[in-house]
């Protein structure tokens, strides 16, 4: 029976990759150490191996996937900034899951606007105090205000028709703009000077890394508001940090922090923390801060473990992967033998 090494195991994962693997003929092994080039040995029994956001799919790790036999990445997320294409290619397959539930990392985005500007995180603590003050708790009306939304692929328009349903004026930025769309395109450096918030839904990049640095927070309203649900490094934390302390920014509510992969996911509460970007952001009251948990639903795990385990069929079956990430589609799509219905190489 062909066997699947899955990394970075968490309750939440194996609950609904256990019950999908009934459909398979297939054998999952989970591992709960994250994918490097020191754990790529855990899967020497594998064909394939499933990966998360924070597993370093470096050149080194390929390379010892590659001499054990593992012919597949399958990423159980839609992400692949973490993985060396280039050194894959021609050698061992990745796919991903291109959308699972976009409604969930849109509705989280939206959940976190609310909570810091109407300050539920501080009133909750508040009350559990039976401290019933609205000292310093005042918020904005989001009626009438101006949102900048980077990114306009599919959890960016579903944040977009959340806030039109808010009555926001929304200002859009993407290299490949909707057709028809209801909402105004315009430059990124009119989207950083007129929106009254921020929010980022792109991908990271070489193009798109650090695109919210000291000179673009030095172009944004006083007190604007940051929002980002996407990737960490998007984002050059240290510059955001002296933003906030000089109130530049008003507040930031993050879901991803470039940093991320030593911290997230895991239990440092007994622990002094060594980043101290991270613990600051975390000890201001105008930060939001929750842990990669934009995708968390009930939905997404049941749609990611679906596609996961189609991927991995298809690919077991020498089928085209639908799904397929490769360095040769992303460069000159035409000369890929997708297009013909067979695997990219
Ligand atoms: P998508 O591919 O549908 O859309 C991305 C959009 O960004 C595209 O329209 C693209 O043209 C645009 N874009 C690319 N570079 C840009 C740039 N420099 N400036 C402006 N726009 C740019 O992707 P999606 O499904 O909407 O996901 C967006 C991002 O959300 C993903 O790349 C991923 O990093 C992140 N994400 C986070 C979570 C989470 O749990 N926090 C979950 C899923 C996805």
């Amino acid at each position: 029976m062909k066997t699947i090494s899955f990394f970075d195991t968490k309750p939440y994962d194996k609950e609904y990759f256990e019950e999908i693997i009934q459909e398979y003929p297939y054998e999952i092994i989970f591992h709960e150490e994250k994918l490097n080039a020191r754990t790529a040995i855990l899967a020497k029994e594998s064909e394939a191996v499933v990966a998360f956001v924070n597993d370093t799919v470096d050149q080194k790790t390929i390379d010892q996937l590659i001499s054990q036999g593992v012919g597949l990445i399958a990423l159980r997320c839609a992400g692949y900034n973490n993985v060396d294409v280039k050194a894959a290619y021609g050698k061992i397959h990745v796919a991903r899951v291109p959308a699972y539930s976009p409604y969930a990392v849109a509705e989280h985005a939206m959940a976190m606007l609310q909570t810091l500007n109407r300050k539920l995180h501080r009133a909750y603590n508040r009350i559990r105090e039976y401290n019933f003050s609205l000292n310093g708790l005042t918020g904005f009306d989001l009626h009438g205000k101006t949102i900048g939304v980077v990114g306009t692929g599919k959890i960016g328009q579903i944040f977009i028709d959340i806030c039109k349903g808010f009555g926001m004026r929304v200002l859009a930025s993407d290299p490949y703009p909707v057709s028809g769309a209801d909402y105004e395109y315009v430059e990124v450096d009119q989207l950083l000077r007129e929106a009254d918030i921020i929010s980022l839904h792109c991908p990271l990049t070489n193009s798109s890394h650090h695109m919210i640095d000291e000179e673009a927070i030095g172009k944004m309203k006083k007190g604007v508001y940051i929002i980002n649900t996407s990737r960490g490094a998007l984002i050059d934390s240290e510059a955001l940090l002296e933003g906030i302390k000089k109130g530049q920014i008003g507040g930031a509510a993050l879901d991803v922090y470039e940093e991320e992969a030593e911290f997230f996911y895991e239990d440092y509460s007994n622990t002094i923390i060594q980043d101290d970007v991270l613990a600051r952001l975390v000890s201001m009251p105008n930060v939001l801060i929750t842990s990669h948990q934009a995708f968390l639903t009930k939905e997404a795990l049941r749609n990611i473990a679906a596609t996961t385990m189609e991927n991995i069929d298809q690919y077991f079956k020498g089928e085209k992967l639908t799904n397929e990430v490769c360095y040769r589609c992303e460069k000159d799509p035409s000369t890929c033998h997708k297009k013909t219905g067979k695997p990219c190489f």
